[in-house]
C-alpha cells in the first residue's frame, strides 16, 4: 500500500515538496488555508518573477550568509540551472537580464503556476483549499479548520511549508508559530527586504513622496549598493535599500537608528563638484545652478535641501560633500506585513534533514525556516530547493 503524505502550504516550497513526494510514489494531499494556491508567487510575478540568479554558485551561496551551511546542500542539489531546466519542462523559457537575474521570458508567474498545478494534478496530487492547519490532535492526526467545521486527517509523513510573515493577506500570516513552539525553537519573524522610516518634513513629503531617486549609490557598514530607490511617505524603499536592509535593521535594533550614506552623483569627484558649485552663478537660481554644475535636480535636490537646510545649501564645499555622502538617518524598518520577505522562523538547530527533531515525521521547508537573503532570485531558489529536499527526505523517511 502506498504511503500517504500531507503537504501543508501551497506556495513554491510546498508545491515543490509535493512534486518530490509524488515522484517517490507517495499519495499526496496538499492543504492550504486560502481559496487558491501560490498567491505570493503570483504577486512576485507582478514584479517580473525573478526566479533565480546566474552568478556562480560560490557568490550565490554567500547570499544566505549565516544560514548558508543549512541551505547549501539543498541549493547544490537544485541549483539555478536545474531550476531553469525545471521551468523549461513546464514550458516556461527563462533568460538572464543584464544584472544576472533570471526571469521567465514573459515576466509572468501565472503561466508557470498554471502549468505546474496541471502537472501536479495529473501526477495525482489532491488539493484541498480553504483548509487552515490548526495543529495536531491527541491521536497525532492533523487538524484543519474548514467552512464546515474542523476536520482531521492522518498522514504517514507531513511537510509544513507555511511561509513567513510578509504580505499576510496572501496567506502566509505566521499564525503557525504558536502551533510549533512547544515542539521546536522558532525565532521571531522580522521584516527583510523592507523599506525604512526616516520622518520627512511635511513639505518634502508632499512634494516628493512616490518619486524615484535614480542612479545613486547607497552605503552602509562598508557595503555599497548602486541603483534606484523611491521616496515614500515615511522614508525610503527599493532595490538598493533592500540590499542593505538586513544590516540596517540589525543596526536599528541594536542602536535605535542607522545612518545610511547616499552618493547622489556617482562617478563625480567631491573636489571637482565643489569647484563647479563655487563658480558664481550670477542671476541663476540655486536650483538651476545645482542642475548645471552638478546635474542634480528634482528629488535629489529636494533631499539635499531636506538634509542641509537653506544655510547648508549656500556653502559649496558642504554641498558637494553632501552630494557625495548624503546622510539619511533611518529610525525604523517598515512593518513585516509590508516587507518582501521575512527573517526568522523555525531554527535549524531543531531540524535534522529538515525534519523536526521534536516531531519525527514532520518536515519544514521554504520561508518558514530561519534564513534570509536579498532580492535577486535567492528567495525563490531557497524555497524551491528546501521544498524539494524536505519532500525527498520525507519520502525516504516514510518508506523506511
Ligand atoms: C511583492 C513580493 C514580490 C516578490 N518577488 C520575488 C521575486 O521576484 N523573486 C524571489 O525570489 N522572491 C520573491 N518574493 C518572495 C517569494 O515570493 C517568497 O519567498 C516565496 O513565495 C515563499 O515561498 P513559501 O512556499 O515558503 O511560502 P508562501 O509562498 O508564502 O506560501 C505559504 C502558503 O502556506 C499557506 N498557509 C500559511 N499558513 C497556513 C495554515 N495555518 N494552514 C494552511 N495553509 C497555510 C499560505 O496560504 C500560503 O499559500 C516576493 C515576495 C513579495 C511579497
Amino acid at each position: 500500500m502506498s504511503r500517504h503524505a500531507a503537504v501543508i502550504g501551497g506556495g513554491p516550497a510546498g508545491l515543490m515538496a509535493a512534486e518530490a513526494l509524488l515522484a517517490h510514489g507517495l499519495a499526496v494531499d496538499l492543504y492550504d488555508a486560502m481559496p487558491s494556491l501560490g498567491r505570493k508567487l503570483l504577486m512576485a510575478g507582478r514584479g517580473g518573477l525573478n526566479l533565480t540568479h546566474a552568478e556562480p554558485l560560490e557568490p550565490f551561496l554567500a547570499r544566505y550568509a549565516a544560514a548558508r551551511p543549512h541551505l547549501e546542500a539543498a541549493v547544490r542539489a537544485f541549483p539555478p540551472e536545474a531550476q531553469r531546466a525545471w521551468a523549461h519542462d513546464l514550458g516556461i523559457e527563462t533568460f538572464a537580464g543584464s544584472s544576472g537575474r533570471i526571469f521567465p521570458k514573459d515576466f509572468k508567474a501565472a503561466p508557470l503556476l498554471r502549468a505546474w498545478l496541471h502537472r501536479l494534478r495529473a501526477a495525482g496530487l489532491a488539493i484541498h483549499v480553504r483548509h487552515r492547519w490548526l495543529g495536531w490532535a491527541d491521536d497525532g492526526s492533523l487538524r484543519f479548520g474548514t467552512a464546515e467545521g474542523e476536520t482531521r486527517q492522518a498522514a504517514d509523513v507531513t511537510v509544513l511549508a507555511l511561509g513567513g510573515g510578509s504580505w499576510p493577506k496572501l496567506g502566509s500570516d505566521g499564525a503557525w508559530i504558536p502551533l510549533l513552539t512547544d515542539r521546536t525553537e522558532v525565532t521571531a519573524l522580522r521584516a527583510a527586504n523592507c523599506g525604512f522610516d526616516i520622518g520627512w518634513s511635511a513639505h518634502f513629503r508632499e512634494r516628493f513622496a512616490g518619486q524615484p531617486v535614480k542612479s545613486a549609490v547607497l552605503s552602509f557598514q562598508g557595503r555599497h549598493v548602486p541603483g534606484e530607490f523611491v521616496i515614500t511617505e515615511t522614508g525610503i524603499e527599493g532595490g538598493p535599500v533592500y540590499g542593505l536592509s538586513a544590516a540596517l535593521r540589525d543596526a536599528i535594533e541594536a542602536e535605535g537608528a542607522a545612518t545610511l550614506l547616499v552618493d547622489l552623483a556617482p562617478g563625480r569627484e567631491a573636489g571637482r563638484l565643489g569647484e563647479s558649485l563655487a563658480q558664481p552663478h550670477g542671476g541663476r537660481s540655486l536650483s538651476t545652478h545645482l542642475k548645471r554644475a552638478a546635474g542634480i535636480e528634482g528629488a535629489k535636490a529636494g533631499l539635499l535641501r531636506e538634509v542641509l537646510g537653506v544655510a547648508g545649501m549656500a556653502d559649496p564645499v558642504r554641498l558637494a560633500g553632501t552630494i557625495k555622502a548624503l546622510p539619511l538617518r533611518l529610525v525604523a524598518p517598515r512593518p513585516l506585513a509590508e516587507a518582501i520577505s521575512s527573517a526568522g522562523g523555525v531554527a535549524f538547530r531543531g531540524l535534522d534533514g529538515y525534519m523536526l527533531s521534536g516531531r519525527p515525521g514532520t518536515f519544514c521547508a521554504g520561508e518558514m525556516l530561519d534564513w534570509e537573503a536579498p532580492t535577486g532570485g535567492y528567495l525563490l531558489t531557497a524555497c524551491l530547493a528546501t521544498g524539494r529536499a524536505a519532500g525527498e527526505n520525507a519520502a525516504i523517511w516514510a518508506k523506511t
